[in-house]
């Protein structure tokens, strides 16, 4: 798995701009919150594959935070703190975070942390355990991503297994460029060199 959804929760604006460049050099798109709250709120408003989530941040304690996000989601979370001290880690991965990292960390050590829980989520439950919403409306359009179906005006529209994954691979990321590299790393499952005809055959 190349590229992610990935939540960054960090209120330290300087380290989020840094870690958010890093993930998107990397290929991962990358949403940034700066509280508890704006973290919430995103992850109602769009499925996210992993979370990089701060335990020292203004509003609430990133460990109430992950408690909270735990009870709804089952997306991997990395917990970063500042602290030093065990106990954060031990309560921080009791409340249901699956790894963390003390600040300050290498980036390519923050990097193999997200593809091995990436890998390990991809592998156990699907490419994406977010999506407490899975049906997409776009116009007259449904989109049923469980349920790979898509309606127009409550009519069902045939479509082969390409086209769907293209479609929803595109729904998932509304809104956001996206690139050709990923779309067929996701759609196709191996990158563009090999065909460089079929995406704006399907589209
Ligand atoms: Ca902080």
């Amino acid at each position: 798995m190349n590229s992610a959804r990935i939540l960054l929760v960090e209120d330290d604006l300087f380290l989020a701009e840094q870690l958010r460049r890093l993930l998107e050099e990397h290929h991962h798109q990358c949403l940034v919150a700066h509280t508890a709250e704006q973290a919430l709120q995103t992850i109602t408003q769009q499925s996210v594959d992993l979370i990089i989530l701060d335990l020292g941040l203004p509003d609430v304690d990133g460990i109430d935070l992950c408690r909270r996000l735990r009870s709804r989601w089952t997306m991997p979370v990395l917990i970063l703190t500042a602290r030093s001290d065990a106990l954060d880690k031990v309560v921080g991965l009791e409340v249901g975070a699956d790894d963390y990292l003390t600040k300050p960390f290498e980036p390519k050590e923050l990097l193999a942390r997200v593809r091995a829980l990436l890998r390990r989520a991809y592998e156990y439950g699907g490419k994406s355990q977010a999506a407490p919403d899975t049906v997409v409306r776009v116009d007259a359009l449904e989109i049923d991503l469980e349920g790979r179906c898509v309606y127009r005006a409550g009519e069902r529209v045939p479509m082969t297994r390409i086209e769907f994954d293209l479609l929803a691979e595109l729904v998932r990321h509304a809104n956001k460029p996206l690139h050709r590299d990923t779309l067929f790393e996701k759609v196709w499952g191996y990158d563009s060199e090999f065909n460089t005809n079929s995406l704006e055959v399907i589209i």
